[in-house]
């Protein structure tokens, strides 16, 4: 089957053609600046990549240049939109409504859209992208792949915030989690290197990316994971603060003058390693400052490797042992000293770092040392893979 995976942001489109016989992307793009301009980046497999600026003034248009992209007689995939057998769509948020993936029908569209006021910026976007495919592929199946139905395995426990219950009643204000597909992809996958049957697993996730969060993974289920109600909690990220005071925010916005809203913006856009080192939020560039002595950027670096090592410590704790952790996403997949000093001094749980295998890059590794009760593992995610093969599986 071929699988056309879309991924809509607010202003963006990620898309990637799969075929699912082989595991293999016959065509992958993206649509930036939607609704401001439009330009779109396609690479056939094989063929040159291109960019090229085009007017997109809403979603649904960057999907027709996306289809018209895959289909086109000289740079496209596919000879005609027919040999598309379904699409996976990435949802943000499904709240409680859904624990795994479904197929697209006119009611689950409805329980997505009750769902937008959890994820106001990305779930419409998400629901504009399905939309378009609907219109411009009518009888193409579609799936929605929730980046929250990984963590819905979470006990009460772990969902549950510290205030007034009517706020979960009426509100459904709780702990959700995010890039479930990551962590579920990356858990099996970790079970699998590691040669055991997952039911029988204590597992950690560590996605460390532009946003990162971290899942404790017990016999395959998620027992508990850093995001929460919205992606802003956890670890501190690329631009997000992660976990804070919550008074911290009143406090702010008295003393500058600004609203709740405004300081939510501080906190999602202009805080994290980027706020801490004043540098950036690109763990290269803060790595290469380290190393020419800007103390910032190793307060932000070291900030971030302590909120690691701290939630691998609670998330043992949770679970009451652990066998094996795996890092992923941007930074988990390259940054070595991200890895080493999150496991410093963790030898009383039982884990060792091989230096040496440590220095991966991108690729499937072992780094801990042979005689580590816990098994470390770098393990590359792929989500556009991950939401082709839930795809296949329900529309098969
Ligand atoms: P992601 O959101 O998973 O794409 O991860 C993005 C982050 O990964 C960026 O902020 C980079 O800091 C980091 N990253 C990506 N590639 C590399 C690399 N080759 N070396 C170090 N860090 C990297």
């Amino acid at each position: 089957m071929k699988v056309l995976v879309i991924n809509c942001g607010s202003s963006s489109l990620k898309y990637q053609l799969i075929d699912s016989a082989t595991e293999s992307v016959l065509a992958k793009g993206l649509c930036e600046r939607i609704t401001i301009d439009g330009r779109l980046t396609h690479t056939t497999t094989g063929k040159e990549k291109y960019t090229v600026d085009l007017d997109m003034p809403d979603h649904k248009a960057a999907v027709k240049y996306v289809l018209d992209a895959l289909v086109d007689p000289e740079t496209g995939a596919i000879g005609s939109l027919d040999e598309i057998d379904a699409c996976g769509h990435r949802i943000v948020h499904g709240g409680e409504k859904f624990a795994q993936s479904v197929v697209i029908n006119d009611e689950v569209i409805k329980a997505i859209e009750e769902c937008n006021d959890l994820a106001p910026l990305h779930n419409p976007a998400n629901l504009i992208g399905i939309d378009a495919c609907r219109k411009l592929m009518p009888g193409t199946p579609n799936v929605a792949v929730f980046d929250t139905a990984f963590h819905q395995t979470m006990p009460d426990v772990a969902y549950t915030y510290g205030i007034p219950y009517k706020y979960y009643e009426e509100y459904k204000i709780r702990r959700y989690g995010f890039h479930g597909t990551s962590h579920s992809f990356v858990s099996k996958r970790l079970a699998e290197l590691m040669g055991k049957d997952i039911r029988n697993l204590k597992l950690i996730v560590c996605h460390l990316g532009n946003g990162s969060s971290i899942s404790a993974v017990k016999g395959g289920k998620s027992v508990d994971t850093t995001m929460g109600l919205t992606p802003l909690a956890g670890l501190p990220m690329g631009t997000r603060s992660g976990d804070i005071d919550p008074a911290i925010i009143d406090f702010i916005a008295e003393k500058e003058n600004l609203s709740i809203k405004e300081v939510n913006n501080i906190l999602n856009k202009e805080s994290g390693v980027y706020g801490l080192s004043g540098v950036s939020s690109d763990f290269r560039d803060l790595t290469a400052g380290m190393e020419a002595g800007n103390d910032r950027c190793r307060l932000a670096l070291d900030v971030f490797c302590y909120n690691v090592k701290k939630y691998i410590g609670a998330y043992a704790a949770a679970m009451g042992g652990l066998d094996g952790i795996a890092f992923t996403a941007g930074i988990g997949e390259n940054t070595a000293y991200v890895r080493e000093k999150s496991l410093e001094d963790l030898g009383f749980l039982g884990i060792n770092l091989n230096n040496e295998a440590n220095s991966v890059r991108g690729e499937e590794a072992l780094i801990s040392t042979d005689d580590s009760k816990v098994q470390v593992w770098v393990v590359p995610t792929n989500e556009e893979l991950a939401i082709a093969r839930e795809t296949v599986a329900l529309v098969k």
